[in-house]
């Protein structure tokens, strides 16, 4: 079935759209008409990703940028570089950039702690509010930020205290945008993947990932596309009463 047309004139911005489930979504926004700013650490991936998007829509235009979400220089640059690309700010923003550190919390290091909390979540942070910030800017309300956690944030992860904790911090994170930026239309929302298949949880061994699968009420790993089409649906008007909210996409995992 074709996809609807709800993001027509609408400028997205996606983060680790180079790859798995920021590509899907990418795609996914494209699809729906938007123009797609993809944003990665590795042009080479962003730009792998351009060349997979719909342009089927007048006007519509895509652009494939590098920025470390983590880096309050780089997010300036990279807002600097999208408003001279297309003169306005964007309307949506997918805070999907992430990285996984795994190690016991007992011999877990300072150093894969900061990274991890550093770009999963001091990275939406960053993001967030250049993204509020120019839209307020531009003298004209309205946006919908969707912020990637996990399910593991919720409820923890063997191996995963970094990673869990930054987690519970985009949810955190993201209900306190949504209080505070709801005068202006902005709509803040974060999305909970269980375990999709993607080159991060490539990394897992089989034997853990036939486990998880085992756990899952619907007996399947989730698809990027399970977690972009969500996305659609929460950056456009069809989720136009949802702000502050957590959804799970995960078949029904709950560890
Ligand atoms: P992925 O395939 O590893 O993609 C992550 C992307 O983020 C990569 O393209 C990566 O670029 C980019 N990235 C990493 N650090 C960055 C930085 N500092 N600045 C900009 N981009 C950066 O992972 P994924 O599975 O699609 O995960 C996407 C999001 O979903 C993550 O937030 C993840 O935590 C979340 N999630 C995934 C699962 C799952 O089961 N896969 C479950 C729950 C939540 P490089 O490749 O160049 O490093």
């Amino acid at each position: 079935m074709a996809a609807p047309i709800r993001l027509r004139s609408t400028l997205a911005l996606v983060t680790g759209g180079g790859s798995g489930i920021g590509r899907a979504i990418c795609q996914r926004l494209s699809q729906e008409g938007a123009s797609v700013a993809v944003v990665d650490l590795n042009l080479d991936s962003a730009k792998e990703t351009l060349q997979s998007l719909s342009r089927g829509i007048p006007g519509q235009d895509h652009v494939a940028l590098t920025a470390d979400v983590s880096r309050a220089d780089h997010v300036r640059a990279l807002m600097e570089q999208i408003q001279s690309y297309f003169s306005s700010p964007p309307r949506v923003a997918v805070n999907n950039a992430g990285i996984t550190k795994d190690d016991f919390l007992l011999r877990l290091s300072e150093k894969n702690f900061e990274s991890v909390l550093n770009v999963n979540l001091k990275g939406p942070f960053l993001i967030t509010q250049a993204v509020a910030q120019s839209i307020v800017a531009s003298g004209k309300n309205g946006g919908s930020i969707i912020n990637m956690g996990s399910i593991v944030g919720k409820v923890g992860n063997l191996g995963q205290a970094n990673y869990a904790a930054s987690k519970s911090g985009v949810e955190g994170l993201t209900k306190t945008a949504a209080k505070e930026l709801a005068k202006f239309d902005i709509r803040c929302n974060t999305v909970l993947p269980g375990f999709i298949a993607t080159p991060m949880t490539d990394k897992v061994p089989q034997k853990v990932m036939d486990k998880i699968v085992s756990l899952v009420p619907m007996g399947r790993l989730g698809q990027p596309e399970d977690i972009a089409d969500v996305c659609a649906f929460l950056a456009s008007d069809d989720s136009r009463y949802i702000t502050g909210a957590s959804i799970e996409v995960t078949g029904g995992l709950y560890l």
